[in-house]
């Protein structure tokens, strides 16, 4: 092959010289061009649920084509467009009335913050100000990096990143300082939304919180009038073991993102999901308070059949049961390292499993995170730690020898890669 002319997301391209190339994927599995396949035990970047490419969903998606394809959205509507609205409504939490469609969760997020400041400034009480959860990741952004957290991912373009105010994680033991402070800075009633990954921070290091925190941030965030914007864009459709996280909670959010798992994992799209009253402060005959956002590929058709196709499958499937199962294999897959000298923090939620590889030098940068990306790789399992934090966040179809296979390599790379405390 002559020499690729792509660059690659979060890629150092000087210190990655061969990338692999994947000519087909199924179940568990990417099938790489050289006849050796890798099992893929992080969901391709947690957007597989089921497994790739589900039959029921590549069947839409080709039926879908035949028919339609990109329709513009303002004006007009569709079938699997209007079909996936009233699913996602019914499976949302109760409240979450109305969906916006994007392509991406970035996107998704973007929508929600717009959502957030229109419904303030069309209900005549403007409030600009947006509270965020300290290692919230929401996406890559201008918008989205200025509510997630700072570092090197984003140092050269914080000048462009707008001020928010940050409650600190809810760390084990800690949870109150959490609490206290964002009925700190929600008090003046200038914040308009908090934003959180419920349950399980994701790109900030698998960090986990209990869901009584979350129905503690949503009581004081009604008390002073805050919007809570749920970003289930990883934590959707099934990961922490229910539908959307927010239901261990017993909460509705005012507004739910959803991406990533919404299709199944195999072409992109987004959906913002609102309370009525953000859609009532926006519903006038005054066209100032229109929602003023569009993607070119808002609500794709071929993308709604698809999204369609995954609702069916939790419908007719036994999905809850296989995430069921799937949580407890992690859950006995994690008890080998309770005393091993290597690991710390080892934690589940639903079918998410982490844990933390002692290094001599943690953090995202450190040399660990390649040297265990590579190690894995050369036994045909794609595992890409945060740094020296380690997760398997695999497609529901794993089988329990393919994770026994990915934890003892665990342990391997513990006593091959880790330090003793
Ligand atoms: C991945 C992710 C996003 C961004 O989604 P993209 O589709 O990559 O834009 C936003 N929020 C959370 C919690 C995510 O995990």
């Amino acid at each position: 092959m002559s020499q690729s002319r792509v660059w690659h997301p979060f890629t150092q391209h000087a210190l990655e010289p061969a990338i692999p190339e994947i000519v087909r994927t199924e179940g568990a599995y990417l099938h790489r061009a050289d006849g050796t396949r890798v099992l893929d035990a992080i969901s391709s970047w947690w957007v597989v649920t089921h497994g790739h490419r589900h039959p029921r969903i590549v069947k839409a998606i080709e039926t879908t084509a035949a028919s339609l394809d990109q329709i513009i959205f303002a004006g007009f509507t569709h079938e699997p467009a209007e079909r996936l609205a009233e699913a996602l409504v019914n499976l949302a939490p109760p409240g979450l009335d109305w969906v916006f469609y994007s392509d991406s969760g970035s996107t998704s997020v973007e929508v929600a913050l717009k959502m957030a400041l229109g419904y303030f400034r069309n209900i005549g009480a403007p409030r600009s100000r947006i509270v965020v959860m300290e290692h919230g990741y929401h996406g890559d952004t201008i918008g989205t990096m200025s509510v997630g957290a700072r570092g090197v991912f984003n140092a050269a373009y914080e000048p462009l990143l707008f001020e928010v105010d940050t409650i600190p994680f809810p760390a084990a033991g800690r949870e109150q300082e959490t609490l206290d402070r964002f009925e700190a800075v929600s008090r003046d009633q200038r914040a308009a939304a908090l934003i959180v990954e419920p349950l399980v921070l994701g790109a900030g290091g698998m960090l986990m919180y209990p869901a009584r925190v979350l129905a503690e941030l949503k009581k004081i965030a009604d008390a002073s009038g805050t919007l809570l914007i749920a970003d289930e864009v990883m934590t959707g459709w099934g990961r922490t073991g229910t539908l959307f996280a927010c239901e261990q909670a017993n909460i509705s959010p005012d507004i739910l993102c959803t991406s990533k798992g919404l299709t199944g994992g195999t072409i992109p799209l987004a959906a913002t999901l609102a309370t009525d009253a953000i859609f009532q402060a926006h519903y006038s005959t005054d066209r100032k308070r229109t929602f003023f956002h569009s993607s070119s590929y808002t609500a794709n058709p071929i993308a709604c059949a698809a999204a369609l196709a995954n609702v069916e499958i939790w419908n007719d499937e036994p999905v809850a049961e296989r995430i069921t199962a799937l949580g407890a294999l992690q859950a006995a897959g994690l008890r080998r390292f309770s005393d091993n000298p290597f690991f710390t923090d080892t934690r589940a939620t639903g079918t998410i499993a982490a844990l933390d590889l002692r290094a001599a030098s943690p953090g995202y940068l450190a040399e660990i995170g390649p040297k265990l990306r590579a190690f894995f790789l050369d036994q045909g399992l794609l595992v890409r730690p945060l740094g020296n934090v380690l997760y398997l966040l695999p497609p529901y179809c794993i089988t329990g020898d393919e994770l026994d296979r990915l934890y003892d390599t665990i342990e391997e790379a513990g006593e091959r890669f880790g330090s003793k405390p």
